[in-house]
C-alpha cells in the first residue's frame, strides 16, 4: 500500500513552485546594525516602519544595562524548565511588577506569546469544550485550540453577536471566547465590552491576547482591557507579550490567581520548555517600569499615528479605521504589495508586505507600524514615499 504515499520532497517542491507562481514565496532579510528606528540591510541604512517596538524601548539604555548586569551575574541561559531549576527570582520580580501594573492578582512568565496562547487553551480546554474565536485572530490562538483538542468556532471579525450565535450552537462543554485585543494585521480594537457581556450570558471565559495593546493603550499603558474599563471579573486571563511595546522577548499571562496557578502546574508549553533566560526577564522588568511612567512615549506615538493618517488622507489615500500604531495600507493583490514594498525600500524605507495566509485572500497590504522613536519628518517622508510608490506601481501596471 505504500505505492500511493506521496514523496514528501516532491510535494514540497510542488508547493514551493505554486507559492512562487502566486507571489506567496517567503524570504528573510538579515538585519545588520540597528540604531533605533534605523537598520542596516544589505549594507544600506533603512528607516524601519515594520517593527513592533512601539515605545522605542528595545535599545533604551536602562533596558540594555539590565540585560548586561543580569547576564554578568546569572549567565545567559534559562538552564532548566521552571519546575526543575530554571525558575529565577528575576521571573518572580517581573511577574509581580506586571500584576501590579495591570492591577491583576497574578502573572506568569512564558517563553513567548506563541507558547502562552498554546498553554492557556491546552491547560483549560479539552475534548467536548469549545474555543470561540474572532476570524482574524492571531495564528497562535488558532493553534492553541488545536493543541487543546477542543472544538474551534469562528465568528465574523469584531462581531460579538456572531460570538453569541456560535456559543448558542454549543450548549454543552466549557467555552472560552478568545480574541486579539488589538488585531495584529488591522490595528483595530476588539469590542471587548460586548464580548464580556456575551461571555457572562453564556458562562464562557473571555481571554484577551493583548500582544499589541499593552504598553500602548489605556491608562498607564495597561492595555485594551483596562482601556475598556474591564477587570479580572470580566477578563479572567490576558496575554502581555514582552517582544512588542516592551522591546524584549517572552510573554506574561496575567489574571485570576487560581487559573494562573493551574497554568503553572499543568500547561505543557510552560512545563516542558526551558525557562526564559533571566536577563530577558530583567530587561522586561526595566521596560515595564519605563512603560508605566514615561507617558510621553504613548503621547508621542499617538501624535505620530494621527500625523500619518492625516498625511495619507491629504494625498487621497483613505485608510481603514485604526487608532493604534498598526496602520495597514491596502494593496489588493500580492504582486502590488510586493512591488510597493520594493519601491519603498529603494526610497530608504523598510515596510512589510503582508500576504495570505497571514491575511485573507485578496487583502494583501503594507503593514506600516509607528514607533515613539520615529521623528515627525520621518513619518512625513514615508507618506510622500508611499504616494510615489503607489503612482509608480500603478503607472507600470497601466503601461
Ligand atoms: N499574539 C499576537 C496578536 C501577535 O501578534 C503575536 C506576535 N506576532 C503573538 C501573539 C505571539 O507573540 P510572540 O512573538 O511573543 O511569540
Amino acid at each position: 500500500m505504500t505505492g500511493k504515499r506521496p514523496d514528501l520532497r516532491h510535494r514540497v517542491q510542488a508547493r514551493r513552485a505554486e507559492a512562487m507562481a502566486h507571489d506567496l514565496a517567503r524570504s528573510r532579510r538579515a538585519v545588520g546594525r540597528r540604531d533605533g528606528v534605523r537598520m542596516e540591510i544589505d549594507g544600506r541604512w533603512l528607516i524601519n516602519f515594520c517593527g513592533n517596538d512601539y515605545l522605542g524601548l528595545a535599545q533604551q539604555f536602562q533596558v540594555v544595562d539590565a540585560v548586561q548586569g543580569a547576564a554578568a551575574r546569572d549567565g545567559v541561559g534559562g538552564i532548566g524548565s521552571h519546575l526543575v531549576c530554571g525558575h529565577h527570582v528575576a521571573h518572580e520580580a517581573l511577574e509581580r511588577e506586571v500584576a501590579d501594573w495591570l492591577q491583576l492578582p497574578r502573572a506568569l512568565v512564558f517563553g513567548s506569546g506563541y507558547m502562552a496562547n498554546l498553554a492557556v487553551q491546552q491547560a483549560l480546554l479539552g475534548e467536548g469544550d469549545t474555543s470561540v474565536q474572532d476570524r482574524l485572530n492571531h495564528a497562535s490562538l488558532i493553534d492553541g485550540a488545536r493543541l487543546a483538542g477542543c472544538r474551534l468556532r469562528r465568528y465574523p471579525h469584531g462581531d460579538a453577536e456572531g460570538a453569541l450565535r456560535q456559543l448558542r450552537t454549543v450548549p454543552d462543554g466549557a467555552a472560552m471566547i478568545a480574541t486579539d485585543g488589538v488585531f495584529s494585521m488591522d490595528g483595530d480594537v476588539a469590542p471587548l465590552r460586548q464580548l464580556a457581556l456575551v461571555a457572562r450570558m453564556q458562562s464562557a471565559l473571555l481571554y484577551v491576547d493583548d500582544a499589541h495593546g499593552v504598553g500602548v493603550l489605556g491608562p498607564d499603558g495597561r492595555g485594551s482591557v483596562a482601556d475598556a474599563r474591564l477587570g479580572v471579573a470580566e477578563v479572567p486571563l490576558q496575554l502581555v507579550t514582552l517582544g512588542k511595546a516592551l522591546g524584549g522577548y517572552g510573554a506574561v499571562v496575567a489574571g485570576d490567581a487560581d487559573l494562573i496557578d493551574h497554568l503553572a502546574g499543568t500547561a505543557r508549553p510552560y512545563l516542558y520548555t526551558t525557562a526564559l533566560p533571566p536577563p530577558q526577564a530583567a530587561a522586561a522588568l526595566a521596560s515595564v517600569k519605563l512603560a508605566r511612567r514615561e507617558h510621553w512615549r504613548r503621547e508621542k506615538l499617538g501624535a505620530l499615528v494621527q500625523r500619518f493618517r492625516a498625511g495619507m488622507q491629504e494625498r487621497g489615500s483613505e485608510l481603514p479605521p485604526s487608532e493604534t500604531p498598526i496602520q495597514p495600507v491596502p494593496c489588493g493583490d500580492n504582486a502590488r504589495a510586493l512591488d510597493m514594498a520594493a519601491r519603498l525600500e529603494a526610497d530608504g524605507f523598510r515596510v512589510a508586505a503582508i500576504r495570505p495566509p497571514t491575511v485573507p485572500e485578496g487583502r494583501a497590504r503594507l503593514r506600516v507600524t509607528l514607533c515613539a522613536a520615529h521623528a515627525e519628518d520621518q513619518v512625513d517622508a514615508l507618506v510622500a514615499a508611499l504616494g510615489r510608490a503607489r503612482d509608480h506601481v500603478d503607472a507600470a501596471r497601466a503601461a
